[in-house]
């Protein structure tokens, strides 16, 4: 038999650790020790768990940047002491920072899991107990004294999902989470499924390394019908901007009008990168099946694919953070780095 997995509890806030507060009846973040003690449960569980918590848990609507680069660093510096880590997180937020994470650490042979709950774990129907005790269970996991899963995943409701690939998609169902563009990597019911064949494999003989510089000069417009030149001329010249993500209908689609062609060629002329992400949950930017995206394509527009705007957010940030030089920048974001885009 081998040897018990040493796992990493990090806690950042989010609903599952939150208590009432009866005289405004908000929610609000808790000492975790304390409630951690109200799980029994986890002291069944085969490996030594081992918990840190932010000083000052949050809301995941207060996530940024600054906070990601703290969780990335609690795991650095754990990496080698530990088989794994699950991050405790608010559901709000979790993809994003499930997508950033991603992306910040390269070579990762060690499983991330994110996981949260829509009730707070001393609620008594509360999904925190199966969303914690499976998350801890499935970074435990290992094959040939290795670790199973070497990716960063959000577990939520009975599904393990590349983090990378997920987006919230209901504010009060258990189901909170869907990847619509990638299967799930687990399935917990009677027993744990994994679904090997998509899981992320590791080379193992690459270095771990910890990418910590993220540049948040980018913007997101999701186009409407009806948007306006003043609108959208405003959003791209923000002082500093670097890169502009456009939410795009259906297939990758977008006005044809003058203005609209205008805006977007002066952007790229101006060295700012535009991304095609599609506005659907699901499928694919196809720039070029309409002619509604053949002027986009034309423009020197970089194909978003199927990634999420999380993920596309996330990516923008590391790779603006980074040394990609300007001219390999749209080839390098159309290429997957941590299988979020096909
Ligand atoms: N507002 C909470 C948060 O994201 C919701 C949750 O935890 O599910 O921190």
């Amino acid at each position: 038999m081998g040897k018990r997995s040493d796992i990493l509890l990090i806690y950042t806030g989010g609903t599952i650790g939150m208590i009432k507060d009866y005289k405004t009846g908000a929610l609000r973040a808790f000492d975790f020790d304390k409630l951690l003690k109200r799980i029994p449960e986890l002291s069944h569980l085969d490996c030594n768990i081992k918990t840190v918590s932010f000083r000052k848990p949050i809301d995941s609507s207060d996530m940024n940047p600054g906070y990601w680069i703290q969780i990335a660093e609690i795991i650095e510096d754990n990496y080698t002491t530990f088989d794994g880590f699950v991050v405790l997180h608010g559901s709000d937020t979790m993809s994003y920072t499930g997508a950033a994470l991603s992306f910040m650490f390269e070579n990762l042979a060690k499983p991330v899991i994110l996981t949260g709950s829509q009730l707070p774990i001393g609620d008594l129907r509360t999904d925190a107990k199966e969303n914690l005790i499976t998350s801890i269970q499935i970074a435990a996991l290992k094959e040939k004294g290795r670790p199973k899963v070497t990716e960063v995943c959000l577990y939520f409701e009975y599904k393990l999902y590349r983090a990378n690939r997920t987006t919230k998609i209901n504010a009060e169902h258990f189901e909170a989470f869907d990847s619509l563009n990638y299967p799930s990597l687990a399935e917990s019911g009677v027993h744990l499924k994994i679904n090997e064949e998509y899981l992320l494999k590791p080379n193992r003989r690459k270095k771990f390394q910890v990418h910590k510089k993220l540049d948040n000069n980018i913007a997101v417009v999701k186009l409407y019908p009806g948007i306006n030149e003043a609108v959208l001329s405003g959003i791209f010249n923000t002082p500093g901007l670097k890169a502009v993500i456009v939410e795009t209908y259906g297939a990758g689609n977008a006005p044809t009008e003058d203005w609209f062609c205008r805006i977007v060629e002066d952007t790229v002329k101006k060295g700012i990168f535009v991304v095609n992400v599609t506005q659907c949950s699901g499928g694919s930017v196809l720039m070029g099946k309409y002619e509604a995206s053949t002027h986009l394509q034309k423009l020197g527009v970089i194909n978003g694919k199927d990634i999420t705007s999380e993920a596309a957010i996330a990516k923008l940030m590391y790779l603006l953070g980074g040394e990609t030089n300007k001219k390999a920048f749209k080839t390098v974001f159309e290429t997957p780095l941590r299988g979020e885009i096909r």
